[in-house]
């Protein structure tokens, strides 16, 4: 059987007796225009290697494998695979499940260097398994582009810019090498079932790093300016080994607060700190 004559979502989620777990993040989307809109988000996929993590009963899976990609799948709920066994019979054996916890899975070597991430993401894992994408030492990252359905709330803090109430550590470590962008706004209706809040889907490509900068001093300096966000930076960064005289080398007033500096210059202190600590002067 073709994909395109698989039974409707709802009739697979009603035969496989797929109810929704709260405790597994289940909100599943039935519609295929709207999945078919969230698989373009990446760019074209034909030939391409897609990651997703929660497939569920597989409406985002079944809009990757029509717009050609190869899947490669985790998925915790058992009573999903059923279901998704049908899929990658009707895509000829384009999907691969993996059963089991996507925290737990070592992505780079099931998906392979160069795939699309791309996932409805269940809430209570989205922001470690985000996090653990975009904090790797090593850059570029094993993934081509990250394309990630969030909480609303989530969505903009990744995308904000200086400034905004929702700027912060999050959208530093989204944004210091990589392009962020909240790419649509999903409502909570479009949803099996609907969750409180409104969601959005969040596109993410990588970029040059810029040079001398370690991930786990950026992360520290953001935390401890982000920590204390309504404070000067004088007072937030002041028990920061290294913080202040970066901040004062790199000509940023101390008497600013976290939200009013732009990425690039949290960058430029990091590196600075980096400098610092570093008795020849390299990094
Ligand atoms: N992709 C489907 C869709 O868009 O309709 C389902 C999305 S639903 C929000 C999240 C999915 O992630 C569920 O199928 C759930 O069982 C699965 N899931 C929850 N926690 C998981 C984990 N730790 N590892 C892998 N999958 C998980």
């Amino acid at each position: 059987m073709p994909l395109q004559d698989l039974p409707p979502l709802r009739e697979v989620i009603a035969r496989h007796g797929l109810s929704a777990s709260k405790a597994l993040g289940q909100n599943f989307l039935l519609d295929e225009q709207l999945l078919d809109r969230i698989a373009r988000v990446p760019g074209r996929l034909e030939g391409r290697r897609a990651y997703e993590v929660g497939p569920g009963p597989g409406g985002l899976t079944r809009a990757l494998l029509r717009a050609g990609a190869d899947v490669v799948a985790v998925e915790r709920d058992r009573r999903c695979l059923p279901a998704l066994a049908e899929v990658n019979e009707a895509s000829g054996g384009r999907l691969r499940v993996i059963e089991g916890d996507a925290l737990a899975v070592d992505e780079a070597a099931e998906a392979g260097v160069g795939a699309h991430i791309v996932a409805n993401l269940p809430y209570n894992v989205g922001t470690p398994l985000l996090v653990r994408w975009l904090g790797g030492e090593a850059w570029p990252p094993f993934w081509a582009s990250l394309t990630l359905m969030f909480q609303l709330e989530v969505a903009e803090r990744i995308a904000a810019r200086p400034g905004s109430a929702a700027y912060g550590r999050l959208a530093v470590l989204a944004q210091w090498r990589s392009e962020a962008k909240l790419a649509m706004k999903v409502h909570r209706s479009a949803f099996v079932p609907p969750p409180k809040v409104m969601s959005a889907v969040v596109h993410i490509v990588p970029k040059a790093a810029p040079e001398g900068v370690r991930p786990a001093t950026l992360e520290a300096l953001t935390a401890a300016a982000f920590g204390q966000r309504r404070k000067m930076l004088r007072q937030s960064l002041k028990s920061l080994h290294g913080a202040l005289e970066a901040l004062e080398h790199v000509g940023i007033d101390a008497q600013r607060r976290a939200e009013t500096l732009s990425v690039d210059e949290f960058v430029a202190v990091a590196r600075e700190m980096g400098r610092q600590s570093s008795p020849s002067g390299e990094e």
